[in-house]
């Protein structure tokens, strides 16, 4: 039976449009109904040379419902190859063309001898949500453009991590990673972001290797690379935020690259010399404060959820209360992801909820006894809840309202600083 979903966290497959409009110089075109990307258009930081409201989109109407919309699908792809100038055209398709049965597939196989590649990805609604739809843009990458190559490159790296815009830190993540990987003597690739895009797109092929850094999302893509040019990965379960998780990522990294335990280790100890004494700067402030209580809760996606309880367990001592999963995780990945969650420092466990429902995920935390003031990071959704508790919170997921993110990072020594930052503002301002 149907359900109501409350506090919905992620959105439809075509939300993925953003995954496409992360790569420089990549254009979406929409073959949908003509109110899907205005709905879906939320991110901050998504203007730019091509942004939400220019968009090519076939507004497809009753009439299209009726008589099919692959002509209109034609001649939208045809104007924007004309009118738009872009390096590669990602054809997206909403709901109602898939529920009528439009081929579009066969639409785009008309151009393939365009000059420029244009390549198609099936991101209706109802097949499932924007984590999804991010896998199906890189893999129409894989299955449509990329051509097999003899040439490797010894030491390049491709890395895959965030979910751009449904992640707010995802430039600032990726880009903190390409510099950790650099520092391993490595050369990292990827095609997010400010000056990377087709050229990089282009490089996939010949990579060492394929660094995967999410519990989930991007597996299939990473496998099917493996399986496409016999490229070699490496899943990396956890986001790495703070020491402990970033020098063993590094340290994991550099064994699978190939990298001497020389390097790795003086690469770690740079880092972490400077971390521990920033840590041990405040560390009156951590162990003193009476408003960051030990017990915290996540509301986020895999990624973060696993991602920050590390790091506020194994980094500073916090105690975990439930953590809640929100992404809709495919049931396959759940009892690795758990497993995750069970294997902290301390010997500590943390209990792991994945829910979608906003409603149970408040009935939770408003139940649970967090000896104090709650510290809670989550979607904006919780803000509220939080404050009714009188405890501490701070917007790390989706849906974003309080804060602007240009290219701040999480991730690494110098991301979690940030956090730590961000965490005890929160904290230290309750006084004002
Ligand atoms: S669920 Fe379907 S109709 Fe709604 S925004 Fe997504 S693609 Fe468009």
């Amino acid at each position: 039976m149907a359900k109501i979903l409350d506090k919905q966290r992620y959105k439809c497959a075509l939300a993925a449009m953003q995954t496409v409009q992360a790569i420089d110089r990549a254009l979406p075109i929409l073959h949908s109904g003509p109110g899907c990307a205005q709905k879906l258009s939320d991110g901050t930081g998504s203007s730019g040379y091509f942004s939400p409201n220019i968009f090519p989109c076939t507004s497809i109407n009753e009439k299209d419902v009726v008589f099919g919309g692959v002509k209109k699908l034609n001649s939208t792809i045809e104007n924007s190859l004309k009118v738009i100038d872009a390096d590669l055209y990602v054809v997206l398709t909403g709901c109602i063309p898939e529920i009528v049965g439009d081929d579009s597939e066969e639409v785009v196989t008309r151009f393939e001898d365009a000059d420029k590649p244009v390549v198609y990805a099936p991101t209706a609604g109802f097949k499932g949500n924007n984590y999804k739809g991010h896998e199906q843009v890189v893999d129409a990458i894989i299955d449509q453009y990329l051509k097999k190559s003899d040439k490797k490159e010894e030491g390049l790296v491709n890395i895959w991590a965030d979910v751009p815009y449904q992640d707010l830190f995802w430039l600032g993540n990726l880009r903190e990673i390409e510099k950790l990987i650099s520092e391993l003597g490595l050369k990292p690739n990827t095609i997010f972001g400010y000056n990377r895009g087709i050229m990089n797109i282009d490089k996939i092929p010949e990579a060492q290797f394929n660094l995967l850094v999410s519990p989930w999302v991007g597996l299939s893509n990473v496998k099917k690379l493996e399986k496409k040019f016999g490229t070699p990965f490496l899943h990396y379960k956890t986001l790495p935020i703070g020491a402990t998780e970033t020098s063993k990522f590094l340290r994991e990294v550099g064994k699978f690259a190939g990298v001497s335990e020389i390097k790795v280790e003086s690469v770690i100890k740079e880092h972490e010399d400077y971390y521990y004494y920033l840590i041990a700067r405040y560390a009156d402030l951590f162990l003193e404060n009476r408003v960051i209580n030990k017990q915290f809760s996540v509301v986020a996606d895999a990624q973060y959820t696993l991602a920050i309880t590390k790091f506020l367990v194994n980094d500073l001592g916090l105690l975990p209360a439930t953590q809640f999963i929100t992404d809709d995780t495919p049931k396959v990945y759940h009892d690795a992801i758990r497993e995750e969650f069970e294997n902290l420092n301390f010997g500590i466990k943390a209990e792991v909820l994945f829910e979608t429902d906003g409603y149970k995920i408040h009935n939770n935390i408003k139940e649970h006894d967090y000896h104090g003031y709650p510290l809670v990071l989550g979607g904006y959704y919780e803000k509220e809840l939080t404050e009714e508790l009188k405890g501490n919170f701070l917007n790390i997921s989706w849906p974003f309202q309080d804060r602007v993110v240009m290219d701040t990072s999480y991730a690494g020594y110098s991301g979690s600083i940030k956090l730590i930052e961000d965490i005890y503002t929160v904290a230290v301002s309750r006084f004002n």
